[in-house]
């Protein structure tokens, strides 16, 4: 097998806790070189999925490949080939951001230089720092280069950016891409759905251990046949409107006691709105218009928010 085709092939993955099924005989496949979503709510079954992928689960049933070997035969083989950041590594918070790289890498036979990873990851000022005075940010880029002190081709990041401040996402993410544009093969867990848009080739959306949909994050939102979502509020109460009847409206949701119509002809929708407002005396209130998004993708396969408020 030529290792750099479909770098990870996963099938039919399942993954018990007693009775409870966490994830139900998912299958996709990871192109080298891409940068790969798994993107669902809190218990989808993301982080089991990951964990079963390099290693630390043992599958109930199916196996994957992960860089031409099985990962439950060759378990060993896998980890030579690939690094991970988990959501919860624990590190030595008293050594140093050097000592510590230094230390990961004694594990391996084959390492990189750890002063340009310090560099790459951007902790030069804090070389000599002790792990525990960092960000939560710096920490984080921390887990990131200690999962890549033996120079991985695949890299697997649990939720890298949750709990971050938007400038430390995006810092973050521009080291994620730093590592595409390097040629990696990475796979990250996330349930921020602007961090997949950005960040992903190909998304794979899970809900309840399940793979609902899988394409790229662009084609996702086309394929709602919605381009653009209304979002509105009536000042008074209404329930005798049926917005169904509105022009141009796909489909109708309600989220506490906001609206949202999804149309593919915002003008038409737009228009029509006004007027049965106008004809039934509503006064609409906080209106606005924005494109759809994969949130808009999640909503409308499980009627549900990536993440509940
Ligand atoms: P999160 O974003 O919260 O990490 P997730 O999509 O990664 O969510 P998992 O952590 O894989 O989801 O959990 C999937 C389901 O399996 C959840 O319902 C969770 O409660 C359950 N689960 C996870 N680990 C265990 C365990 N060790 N024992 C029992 N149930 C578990």
């Amino acid at each position: 097998m030529d290792y750099h085709e479909g770098i990870i092939q996963v099938m039919n993955l399942v993954k018990k806790y007693g009775d409870f099924t966490a994830v139900k005989g998912i299958e996709f496949q990871v192109q080298k070189g891409e940068v790969f979503g798994l993107l669902g709510p809190n218990g989808a079954g993301k982080t089991t999925a990951l964990e079963m992928l390099v290693g630390l689960r043992k599958p109930d049933q199916g196996t994957a490949m992960v860089g031409g070997f099985d990962i439950t035969r060759e378990i060993k083989k896998v980890k030579e080939v690939i690094g991970v950041q988990l959501q919860s590594t624990s590190i030595f918070d008293l050594l140093t951001v050097e000592e510590i790289l230094h230390l990961y890498a004694s594990f391996y036979p084959k390492q990189v230089s750890i002063s340009y990873l310090i560099e790459e990851m951007l902790l030069a000022d804090k070389r000599k720092s002790r792990i525990k005075s960092l960000s939560g940010g710096q920490k984080q880029r921390l887990a990131i280069a200690l999962a890549l002190v033996h120079d991985p081709w695949i890299i697997f990041l649990d939720e890298p950016t949750t709990g971050l401040d938007p400038q430390a996402r995006r810092t973050l993410w521009d080291i994620i891409l730093l590592l595409k544009k390097k040629g990696k093969t990475i796979v990250l867990t996330t349930h921020y759905m602007d961090e997949a848009h950005v960040l992903c080739d190909r998304i794979a959306i899970m809900n309840q251990g399940e793979l609902i949909a899988l394409d790229t994050p662009s084609r996702l939102v086309k394929n709602l046949q919605s381009d653009s979502a209304v979002e509105f509020r009536f000042e008074n109460e209404s329930t005798e409107v049926n917005l169904h009847e509105i022009e141009g409206v796909k489909q109708v949701r309600m989220h506490k006691d906001v609206y949202v119509l999804y149309t593919d002809d915002l003008q038409i929708t737009l228009t029509s709105l006004i007027q049965m407002a106008a004809d039934h005396q509503l006064k609409l209130v906080d209106l606005q218009t924005r494109t759809a998004t994969l949130e808009d993708v999640f909503i409308h396969m499980t009627g549900r928010r990536l993440r509940e408020e």
